[in-house]
């Protein structure tokens, strides 16, 4: 391993869930980089699992829009720019989804949308042909670059699946972006849970601001009945056999029973109404879709009309990056 001290540190940009991530200057090429702290000193059994998961996943995947891990770097000495610890190497990108859609100043028009959408899935679609569920998609997580291509950061909740893994924990996913099934107590374990969140952060960014915004998890579970409507079990019916909590949540006789909104919500307040065209729609509620059996796969979502339409596709390279 090289030593942290091969980096100048420039400055600080977040706060992890284990540690601090810096942007540095690799002093050998000049590479701008950032570095991600794994904090091992609070952790009682040594190096933190979830670091070991993210890092043993990035190492696994290599596509143009997943966030590279360059290498892993240690720092043994007190006292210098750094602080002791162990650190993971990425390339460096200048924005995050949630900051440009944050910033009225920043200008995006439907080709950046499309384009962003476009890379998003194909980033989604290659970890799940390599049997990797994110499990945390969030505009946050979603980094983009002055070249305007787009990566999928943040891998610390990430897991690999095999068919006969099931009964993982349901806790997983920020609340805005969180599936119905995950909310009804699901445990079942479906790259379709991502799609979900990819169909949230697709609305995000024709809104500019989150889709679906609970304050916890039962308001949550309203947002999305009184948007997407009140599942049912002709639309999904491994409803009850999948979700364990379903019987807590479903209408009872004097309860209102919602029906599906999310066309009128999502063409609801848009700063560009035009944009959000019929196929838009279509491919947002394909996302959205309650029942997970019938959601859409990232490989269904690419062939969407709404990438065949006009403005057709942009490369990243040709959008215009300058705002
Ligand atoms: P955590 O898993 O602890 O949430 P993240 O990987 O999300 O940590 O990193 C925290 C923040 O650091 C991100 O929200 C982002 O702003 C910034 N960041 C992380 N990786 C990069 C990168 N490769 N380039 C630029 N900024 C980054």
């Amino acid at each position: 391993l090289r030593d942290v001290d091969a980096f100048e540190k420039k400055f600080q940009v977040g706060e992890g869930t284990y540690g601090s991530v810096f942007v540095a200057r690799d002093r050998s090429n000049n590479n701008v980089v950032a570095l991600k702290r794994i904090n091992t000193e609070q952790e009682e059994n040594g190096f933190p699992i979830t670091a070991l998961r993210e890092v043993k996943i990035l190492k696994a995947l290599k596509h143009p829009n997943i966030v590279q891990l360059q290498e892993i770097v240690c720092s043994k000495e007190q006292g210098n720019a750094f602080p002791k610890n162990v650190f993971m190497v990425f390339e460096y990108l200048e924005y995050d989804l949630t900051g440009i859609l944050e910033t009225p100043e920043i200008r995006i028009s439907q080709d950046h949308i499309k384009s962003w959408s476009q890379q998003l899935l194909n980033g989604v679609h290659y970890m799940h042909t390599n049997k990797v569920i994110h499990r945390d998609l969030k505009a946050s997580n979603i980094l983009i670059n002055r070249k305007g291509e787009l990566k999928i950061a943040d891998w610390g909740l990430a897991r690999s699946w095999n068919s006969e893994m099931n009964r993982l924990t349901n806790k997983v996913i920020t609340l805005w972006y969180r599936p119905p099934e995950l909310l009804l107590g699901c445990i079942e374990y479906t790259p379709k849970i991502d799609m979900w969140s990819v169909g949230c952060i697709i609305a995000e960014m024709f809104r500019r601001s989150a889709f679906l915004k609970g304050r916890n998890e039962a308001n949550q579970l309203e947002l999305i009945f009184k948007v997407c409507g009140t599942p049912n079990k002709v639309d999904w019916p491994e409803l009850e056999q999948q979700c364990r909590l379903w019987k807590k949540f479903a209408p009872g006789p004097t309860d209102p029973v919602y029906p599906n909104r999310l066309a009128e919500s999502l063409r609801a307040n848009l700063p560009h109404p035009k944009w959000m065209t019929d196929e838009a729609v279509k491919l947002i509620g394909k996302l959205m879709e309650e029942n997970p059996n019938k959601r859409w796969s990232a490989e269904q979502a690419l062939d969407a009309d709404y990438f065949f339409e006009n403005p057709i596709v942009k490369q990243a390279k040709d959008l215009n990056m300058k705002f």
